[in-house]
């Protein structure tokens, strides 16, 4: 297990389109742990793998409820709305309004190579269509209402996360 370095806006990376992963080797079990400490050491609700330069379709997200991982994801259906502030550990100090959907419902293979199905809420339902987004290329920032502002002080203590 190791931190891996996380890419920054502006590296060309995080524009590209992540591959599929069609066998989880031990080599792709190694990338899902090092992303899970590197995302608990970033204090990261999410992260996901073009973030480390790795173009796989993995996503890590833990909103507070323990470790997620998916591989392959593919969001099935969303529906209602919430506005809110979104950050990226990509893009650290800052934090944008987005809107997104309010509930998610995505498929994805595990870790145990079975396939699963969940339906998240809120910030859940956030994390999941941030780092999905990750692995087509985009960044939350072309989402963003307004301009981009540094994180309010009370957010700090209690961060909703970034991603
Ligand atoms: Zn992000």
């Amino acid at each position: 297990m190791a931190i891996r370095n996380i890419r920054q806006m502006g590296d060309p990376i995080l524009e590209k389109t992540s591959k599929e992963v069609k066998l989880i080797t031990p080599r792709v079990k190694m990338l899902i742990h090092d992303m899970l400490d590197t995302m608990y050491e970033a204090q990261g609700v999410g992260l996901a793998a073009p973030q480390v330069g790795v173009l796989k379709r993995i996503v890590v997200i833990d909103v507070g409820d323990g470790p997620l991982v998916m591989i392959n994801p593919s969001i099935l259906e969303t529906s209602g709305e919430q506005t809110g502030d979104e950050g990226c550990l990509s893009l650290p100090g800052k934090v944008g309004t987005v809107t997104r959907p309010n509930v998610v419902k995505v498929e994805f293979t595990g870790e145990d190579g079975a396939h699963y199905e969940l339906e998240g809420e809120e910030l859940l339902a956030r994390a999941i269509c941030h780092e999905c987004d990750h692995l087509d290329g985009h960044m939350y920032v072309e989402k963003a209402e307004g301009p981009l502002r540094e994180p309010k002080n009370d957010e700090e203590e209690e961060p909703e996360g970034e991603n």
